[in-house]
């Protein structure tokens, strides 16, 4: 199965016509945000290392309609169970409504004068694939309020509208994230990956014009969780803190391998092993992505998956799977993304594969009695935007 980005107009009427389905008001203010997959540099930014992802093609629209009271409510298509309270109620909202909520919460703490508003949504990013449906949902809603309350917020203040976003993430739906999602899809531009770097917080866009180069991005979400409780985030985040601290170092940002054979404990050596190897692997894409060597491309693809796989553990069978399957059907490279334990898969692949590597994928999946997966192109689009 493959997962269409969508007509951008259809998705526009979608949301609107929830809106006036649901809550019988026109929408005044549209604005999308998209999803987005990490090319390389996984498990680094707790470690303020450099990633580089790219924004989809794939988004998630959102319509709205102010309001003269304090009332909010919020529809999604993706939802059975739309939200309605006051502004003041947005800092407890729950379920999928808080990821929504908690940016007009967030707003209105930085000072914004936030009014009521009957909110609807419409998505073509899948929800939950590791392809961050939250972040762009959040920042839909963030760009489609701060068109009302602060407009500076959707140029000058994007780095702003980003923090605002994370803070509804973290603080009202309650989810730890690191802050790479709504960086990329606030500041993503089309043609081009973005590389965050979470040491000093800067980004630079690298060019990423793959049809040109006849090479695409098959993304595979494997439709599987295997998480327990934090998706073994935590255990993997404390295991590679320690390895700093026995290092006498704050982050392993400034760990070289050379050092790691200090670590006197087998598990810990191998964890910041990843960190260090990833952080060098980064920088080798971005080398290889301007000297457009694709071969290189493809090696440093399969060795993160390697590494993701036995140093730091946070593979499952499918993403082994999926990722083999596709360099037996001709990616130059592939690798799991995102935090593990299932979720999706990137794949490099020529342009005139991505069906057959596909199949192959599909294919193999039945035989092992997996669900079927789902793919998508990734095609690098751009940042959160107001439509006209
Ligand atoms: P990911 O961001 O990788 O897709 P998360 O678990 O971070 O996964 O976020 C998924 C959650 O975000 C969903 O469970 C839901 O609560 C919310 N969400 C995202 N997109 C939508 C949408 N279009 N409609 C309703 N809720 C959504
Ligand atoms: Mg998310």
């Amino acid at each position: 199965m493959f997962l269409t980005p969508g007509d951008p107009d259809d998705l526009r009427l979608g949301a609107a016509a929830i809106l006036r389905q649901h809550y019988g008001a026109e929408a005044t203010v549209a604005a999308r945000a998209p999803g987005r997959v990490n090319l390389i540099g996984e498990h680094v930014d707790y470690h303020r290392g450099p990633c580089l992802p790219l924004a989809l093609e794939h988004a998630t629209h959102v319509a709205l309609r102010p309001r003269d009271d304090d009332r909010v409510r919020l529809v999604s298509r993706h939802s059975d169970e739309p939200w309605e309270g006051t502004l003041d109620e947005c800092a407890s909202a729950t379920g999928w409504a808080a990821y929504a909520a908690g940016v007009l919460w967030a707003l209105r703490d930085s000072g914004r004068a936030v009014p009521g508003l009957d909110l609807a949504v419409d998505s073509t990013v899948p929800v939950g694939a590791g392809l961050s449906s939250s972040a762009a949902l959040e920042c839909a809603v963030g760009v489609a309020v701060a068109s009302l309350v602060d407009p500076d917020l959707l140029t000058t203040g994007r780095r702003e509208l980003a923090q605002l976003c994370i803070r509804a993430e973290r603080e009202v739906a309650g989810a730890p994230t690191g802050g790479l999602d709504q960086t990329v899809a606030m500041l993503a531009e089309a043609g081009a990956a973005l590389l965050v770097d979470f040491d000093d917080d800067s980004t630079h866009q690298v060019p990423l014009d793959l049809t040109a180069e006849g090479l695409a991005l098959l993304v595979t979400d494997t439709r599987v969780s295997h998480a327990l409780v934090d998706g073994g985030y935590g255990a993997r985040r404390e295991d590679s803190e320690e390895a700093a601290r026995r290092l006498g170092l704050e982050s392993l940002r400034e760990a070289r391998l050379g050092m790691l054979d200090d670590l006197g404990d087998e598990r810990l050596r191998r964890r910041a092993r990843h960190v260090v190897t990833e952080i060098e692997r980064v920088a080798a894409t971005v080398d290889a992505l301007e000297s457009g060597d694709w071969t290189a491309v493809g090696g440093l693809l399969d060795a993160s998956h390697a590494s993701l796989r036995d140093d730091y553990e946070v593979s499952c069978a499918e993403l082994d799977l999926a990722t083999t399957t596709a360099r037996e059907a001709g990616a130059l490279g592939a690798r799991m993304v995102g935090g593990g334990f299932g979720g999706s898969a990137v794949a490099l692949v020529p342009a005139e594969r991505v069906e057959a590597v596909a199949a192959a994928v599909d294919t193999a999946f039945a035989a092992a009695g997996h669900r079927p997966p789902a793919h998508l192109r990734a095609v690098a689009s751009s940042g959160a935007a107001l439509l006209g």
